[in-house]
Order: C-alpha cells, then sequence, then structure tokens
C-alpha cells in the first residue's frame, strides 16, 4: 500500500492543471466559482474541449476514446478539474449509458450512440425511478408489451427525477417486460426517443428555484425493437452494471476540497479570519477531509485497475456528501443575514450586480438548499448504511 502519488503521478497532475487554467473559459469558470447556473451550452462548451484532449470519457475502453487512465489518474483528474473550476461531467450518456452500451450493446447500437455521446451531441436522460420505485429499482413498473409483428415496443407508464430530461433527447430506461416473473427478472433496457408521440416532459421546481428534475409521462410510446440493449427481461444486471460503474469520483473529494476552498477565501473577505470558532470548524473539517481521502487512496491503491467493492463505494459516498453538506452550512453561516435574500434570478450571470449582496455570496443559499440532493441521488444514506451493515455482519 502506497500513500503517495508517484512522480508521474505528480507530472500528470500538473498537466491537467495548466490545461484547465489556459483552456477553461473564463465565463464558465466564474460562474462555477460563483455557484451560479451553468447552461447546456457551458457544459456542452467544456466537454467538447475536454473530448478534443481525450480526457471526457476516462471510463471508457481505450478502443472506444477512453483515455486509459487508472484510478488514480481519474482521481486527480477530477480533483483537478474541480479546483481549477470545471464544471462537475454530469452526462447521463458519458458516465452510464456509454460503459453499458459498450458492455452490451449490439455493434449496431455502438456504431450509431457512442460518437454522438462523445461529442456531447446527444445528451441522455436516466429512466429508471417511477413513484414508488427509487431505493427498490425492482418495483419498477413502466410497461414495455412488444407488438405481435415484433418490431416495436408499445411503452406505458411515469418515470420521475428524470435529470436533465428537458436537455435530453434521448432516454435509457428500465422498463417491465415480463409482469409475471420474479422482480427483477422481468426487466428490460430500452432506449427510448423523446420526440416520439407520447413522451410528456414535466419540470419539477426544485429548492433553489431550478428545474433540473423532471417527471417523464409515456402514454402508448413506441419504440423500436433494435432499441433494446442485450437480452430481453435481463435489464436489471445492466441496470446494476451501469450504477455500480462510476465509483472513484463519488465521494466528491474534489467537490470538497474546491467548496473548503470558496469558505476559507469568503471567510477571509467577510474578515472573519480571527474567529476562533468559524476557523476550528474549517480546521475540523480539513481534518475529516484529510481522513476521507486518505481512505479513497487507500482503497484506490488497492484497486488500481479492477472496480471499486461496493460497500466500500457505500463509504465514501455516505461520508464524502455528508461532509459536504456541513460545509455547504457553513458557507451560509459565514454569509450571515447575507445569505437571507436569496431570489433564484440572481442564478443568472446576466443578474449579477443587481442586488445588495456581494458577488461572492449570492448563490450561497441556494447552493446550500441544492446540496440537501447529494444525499439522496445515487442511492440514499439510508440505504448506503444498511449495505455497510450487512456487509459488516456477514463479515
Ligand atoms: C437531484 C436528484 C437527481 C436524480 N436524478 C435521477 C435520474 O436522472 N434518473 C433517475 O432514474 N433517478 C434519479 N433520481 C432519483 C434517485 O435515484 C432516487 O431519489 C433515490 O434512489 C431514492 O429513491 P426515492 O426518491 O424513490 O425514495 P424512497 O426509496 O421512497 O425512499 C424514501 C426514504 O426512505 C428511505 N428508505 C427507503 N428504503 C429504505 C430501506 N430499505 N431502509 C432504510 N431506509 C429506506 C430512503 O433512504 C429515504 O429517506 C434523482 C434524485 C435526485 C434527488
Amino acid at each position: 500500500m502506497k500513500l503517495e502519488f508517484s512522480a508521474a503521478d505528480e507530472a500528470f497532475r500538473l498537466e491537467v492543471r495548466e490545461f484547465v487554467r489556459t483552456r477553461l473559459p473564463a465565463d464558465i469558470k466564474r460562474k462555477v466559482e460563483l455557484g451560479l447556473r451553468l447552461e447546456h451550452e457551458d457544459y456542452v462548451t467544456w466537454f467538447r474541449i475536454l473530448e478534443e484532449r481525450g480526457w471526457i470519457t476516462p471510463g471508457w475502453p481505450v478502443e472506444h476514446g477512453g483515455p486509459g487512465w487508472n484510478h488514480v489518474q481519474r482521481y486527480i483528474f477530477d480533483e483537478e478539474t474541480l479546483l481549477g473550476g470545471a464544471p462537475r461531467i454530469i452526462a447521463s450518456g458519458i458516465q452510464m449509458l456509454g460503459p453499458v452500451l459498450i458492455a452490451f450493446g449490439s455493434e449496431e447500437q455502438k456504431k450509431k450512440y457512442l460518437p454522438d455521446i462523445r461529442h456531447s451531441n446527444t445528451w441522455w436522460a436516466q429512466g429508471f425511478s417511477e413513484p414508488g420505485a427509487g431505493s427498490d429499482l425492482a418495483a419498477v413498473r413502466t410497461s414495455a408489451v412488444l407488438e405481435p409483428d415484433g418490431e416495436h415496443f408499445v411503452v406505458n407508464g411515469h418515470k420521475v427525477w428524470t435529470s436533465y430530461a428537458q436537455w435530453c433527447p434521448m432516454m435509457f430506461a428500465l422498463v417491465r417486460t415480463d409482469p409475471a416473473a420474479k422482480p427483477q427478472e422481468g426487466i428490460s433496457f430500452l432506449l427510448i426517443d423523446m420526440a416520439s408521440p407520447g413522451v410528456e416532459v414535466r419540470p419539477i421546481r426544485m429548492l433553489e428555484g431550478g428545474a433540473d428534475l423532471n417527471e417523464v409521462y409515456l402514454d402508448n410510446v413506441r419504440v423500436p425493437a433494435g432499441n433494446l440493449v442485450g437480452e430481453l427481461d435481463k435489464g436489471w444486471s445492466y441496470g446494476k452494471y451501469l450504477l455500480g460503474h462510476e465509483r472513484t469520483g463519488i465521494a466528491g473529494i474534489g467537490s470538497c476540497k474546491q467548496q473548503l476552498a470558496r469558505a476559507r477565501r469568503i471567510a477571509a473577505q467577510q474578515g472573519l479570519d480571527g474567529d476562533a470558532l468559524l476557523q476550528a470548524r474549517l480546521a475540523q473539517f480539513e481534518i475529516e477531509l484529510m481522513a476521507l481521502e486518505f481512505t479513497a487512496l487507500r482503497l484506490l491503491s488497492a484497486n488500481q485497475r479492477s472496480r471499486m467493492p461496493a460497500v466500500e463505494a457505500s463509504m465514501l459516498k455516505v461520508r464524502g456528501t455528508e461532509l459536504r453538506q456541513a460545509i455547504y452550512e457553513t458557507l451560509v453561516d459565514i454569509a450571515g443575514p447575507d445569505a437571507v435574500p436569496f431570489s433564484p434570478e440572481v442564478l443568472e450571470l446576466a443578474h449579477l450586480g443587481e442586488g445588495v449582496v456581494p458577488e461572492e455570496l449570492v448563490a450561497l443559499a441556494a447552493n446550500c438548499l441544492d446540496s440537501r440532493k447529494i444525499t439522496i441521488y445515487g442511492g440514499t444514506s439510508e440505504v448506503q448504511r444498511n449495505l455497510i451493515a450487512r456487509a459488516a455482519m456477514e463479515a
């Protein structure tokens, strides 16, 4: 076990840092650092800059355009891009669907969809959750019935919490194809064109005023049979593969560092350098973050190339997300009364400067409210704790 970065890793870190410093557009960096709302265009601009460098699909195999990095390089990349003020890679096509198509898709599907995902031409929505099927995904009820001629599925159902569906012309979904089978066995993995008749996307207003979450209603939507990924009724295992795929970034250590640096910067601007209670709180975060980072590095060095076991990923997710929420709450405390007059409009760059609150502070309350979601998506903390407890009791 080695807890130091090698000389090659450090050289790679400098390469990524320099790339972000010179290539990240200034307006996008400014929005990220102030915690303002990013538009689809902002993400696509940055993703295409990464793609030109061959860095947009770190989790894909080299033959499909991945950079061939090990876990440590991916970790460094996440950290350096976030610390440099770049947006997170949030596209489900890149992080989730791509690896599934590469592993289980037909040659035709790979040819048709993978290049567009890499070039950020097509964003994909993840249609897994439903009312009544979130933590318990096996309860999925959206049905897909194959027509007698075998050419199309007819899909009916209701998906919910579908992130960024408003920007996505396509959705990958879990659908029930055999209602008589055991819950996990009658599910299939289907690719749905969002422009098909019968698809309706309705926005869900979020705590901070945005609407990046959606409901998706599917009413007799006809989907070509060729859009089935892998085998009929085997969608559960592809879904599990997908959920288990993105593990290295799950603790969000880069994001924790980004927010802690922001807290120190704003505290200094607010003249709170001498506030012993605040400084003690920030120091406590540093310690917890260091402990989390060492845990992550220990796990990464033990699993240089293989995937991280689910229970360890659960530990990192619970600690990392709870720590990040605590840092966001501290940011609001630092702003004090200035965090109160929050309005969703100030999250647009164009509206900056119109309020009475200093620019650095306008988004803090919104960011804190928004951070409530991080202990829910990707598996709630309660469910992760169950997994950890089960593993501990079985050990
Ligand atoms: C911001 C955000 C973005 C999301 N994006 C997407 C997306 O793009 N696509 C998509 O398909 N889904 C998405 N989701 C949905 C997300 O995956 C679910 O919200 C999550 O899995 C929890 O499911 P649920 O909301 O149905 O809550 P439930 O499963 O109903 O849980 C409700 C509460 O009960 C607790 N609970 C449930 N089961 C247990 C148990 N066995 N033991 C102890 N406690 C339990 C939970 O922890 C939670 O506190 C998103 C969610 C959020 C918040």
